[in-house]
């Protein structure tokens, strides 16, 4: 489908299903623009037409909003949520009546507090009917959709590629209707769940509806990727199957626990237990697990060594202990050492 393509049929269906009584959109000034654009930031329309009203009926202009007490503003704010929003909203009627008027040039619109660019597009197309293209929510859903756009739009060459997308297609021609028609196409056609596919004006050439998987797009933010760390845990098992524990320091993971002596390799541990003369009469790995902290997984394996031993090497005090299996639960240990233990229980027998 071509941009005009595009834009003709969005345009026919606004003419015929898009929403042309909203409180904002009669007397459009730059200042009712504005303050609908800024509430309906992360809030739904019926959310935010009795507040529109009452903050019109209220602050009427930019200059009374300007000179109202912040608390005044916060208060008819309450309710509405992100109140960052109603504290940028102040400080931006208090520079814009300085300035004198509502700029119309997106260099100086996105340069006001809490104005990013979708905002300052949606702004100089529906007020001053200057053709600039949007990217909220809701039309980041068509497009990813409409265009099959693989990535989290919050990614910067996604979400470069989609305000390439969306500066192609907005038309210099009744900008204002085409903005409104995007945002109300999202908000009410090709909502996040069932897609109304049937009704929408772009569903002959749309690629997911095509491909009959729209509910993947947009892509959700991808899962945060933790490093991982691994290490060798050895369960070192003496003639009278005890098992050697040491104590973690206070500080780091699981500080102050019983744990088991950790090694970068199996070479380190083999060379750990040469030094102690710990003979080594049997060793067998078992299977890499892994436990997951909030900020690393780490994928520790354990290496059961059978020492014949008596027990006469020297170790640091209160620092380690031989313990038999059955007994760990009695000790403070770290929840996956614990479960090592019982697991290897029978392995140690
Ligand atoms: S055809 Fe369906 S998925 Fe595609 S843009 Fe329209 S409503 Fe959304």
């Amino acid at each position: 489908m071509s941009p005009s393509a595009f834009q003709r049929n969005i345009l026919a269906w606004f003419d015929q299903h898009g929403r042309k009584d909203l409180p904002w959109q009669k007397d459009r000034t730059p200042y009712r623009v504005w303050l609908s654009e800024t509430m309906l930031q992360q809030t739904q329309v019926a959310t935010v037409i009795p507040y529109f009203n009452a903050f019109i009926a209220k602050f009427p202009d930019i200059e009374s909003l300007a000179n109202a007490p912040v608390d005044e503003v916060l208060h008819l704010w309450s309710g509405l949520g992100y109140y960052a929003r109603a504290r940028n909203l102040h400080k931006t009627a208090q520079l814009v009546t300085e300035r004198g008027s509502f700029p119309d040039n997106l260099d100086e619109i996105v340069d006001l507090p809490g104005i990013g660019l979708s905002t300052a597009g949606a702004i100089l197309s529906i007020a001053f009917n200057k053709s600039h293209p949007i990217l909220d929510g809701n039309v980041k859903r068509v497009l990813t959709r409409f265009r099959a756009v693989d990535g989290w739009p919050g990614n910067s060459a996604v979400n470069k590629k989609l305000w390439e997308i969306s500066a192609r297609l907005t038309p210099a021609e009744r900008v204002a209707d085409y903005t409104q028609a995007m945002m109300d196409l999202g908000a009410t056609v090709c909502t996040r769940s069932k897609p109304a596919c049937e009704a929408c004006p772009l569903s002959a050439d749309c690629l997911a509806r095509l491909a009959g998987n729209s509910s993947v797009y947009p892509t959700p933010k991808p899962a945060k990727i933790l490093p991982v760390k691994q290490l060798i845990l050895l369960v070192l098992s003496n003639a009278d199957k005890q098992i050697l524990l040491e104590k973690r320091p206070p500080a780091g993971i699981w500080g102050g626990l019983w744990s088991l002596p950790e090694f970068d390799n199996v070479e380190a541990a083999r060379d750990w237990c040469f030094s102690r003369n710990i003979h080594i009469a049997g060793e067998r790995m078992l299977a890499t697990r892994r436990h997951t902290f909030s900020h690393y997984h780490l994928d520790y394996t354990p290496l059961l060594i059978q020492t014949d031993n008596p027990i006469n090497f020297v170790m640091e005090a209160n620092q380690t202990v031989w313990y038999k299996t059955g007994q760990i639960n009695k000790l403070g240990l770290a929840a996956p050492v614990k479960r090592l233990l019982q697991q290897s229980h029978t392995e140690i027998k």
